[in-house]
């Protein structure tokens, strides 16, 4: 799972930076509008975090931008911000972004919000629980539990894993697993496939040919 940074401290990117890397995310780090457009012209995120105050275009003009441009129109965008007026908070959702959090902000509530997003966002819709063996998924809480202890899990494996766990015990192609689960915007290289999909596979004793 890609996540873009927009935001010209480096303070605040940096952490945020550590905090998704620490969540499974690849973050990439982009200081204003023009870098950033350079980076979606290349490869689409799963998300964007975007800082309201910019040098060069805001926020909201990006998130305005980017919410009308065919390319970016499905890429999630979690709005940054300092301002927390509710005039504010109503522009910002207007602009496009998908929500909103305003600084300083607690990294449980920035990663709770991103889940959230995510949720809303994945191209498989469901919810539900879902146990084989002695692993258990809940796809409303984005928890996995192993003989009832929680895994510590990244996003991306969470949606292989729901995967898997719905369609057990059978032999899974990396292209079928890329459209299935990563969905059609997210570049990825096939031995990273290879690599999850082998580790998830085994827990629910499905298999990546
Ligand atoms: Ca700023």
């Amino acid at each position: 799972m890609r996540a873009l940074i927009v935001e010209d401290e480096p303070a605040i990117s940096e952490l945020l930076a550590i905090n998704l890397r620490h969540n499974g995310f690849e973050p990439v780090i982009c200081m204003d509008g023009e870098q950033a457009q350079l980076e979606l012209d290349a490869v689409l995120p799963d998300i964007i975090l975007l800082d309201w105050m910019l040098p060069g275009a805001s926020g909201i003009a990006l998130s305005r931008k980017w919410r009308s441009a065919e390319r970016t129109r499905q890429v999630p965008i979690l709005l940054l911000t300092a301002r927390s007026e509710e005039q504010d908070k109503i522009q910002g959702l207007d602009a496009g972004a998908d929500d909103y959090i305003t600084k300083p902000f607690s990294t449980q509530e920035l990663m709770a919000r991103i889940r959230a997003i995510l949720r809303r966002r994945a191209p498989e819709q469901s919810t539900g629980a879902v146990r084989v063996g002695d692993l258990e998924l809940d796809g409303s809480t984005y928890r996995v539990t192993w003989q009832g202890a929680e895994l510590k899990i990244g996003p991306t494996e969470f949606k292989l894993l729901r995967y898997l766990m719905s369609h057990p015990e059978r032999v899974h192609s990396r292209a079928q697993l890329l459209d299935k689960v990563w969905g059609d915007h997210v570049f990825i290289e096939e031995r990273t496939v290879t690599s999850i999909s082998s580790a998830c596979a085994k827990l629910c004793w499905a298999r990546v040919a």
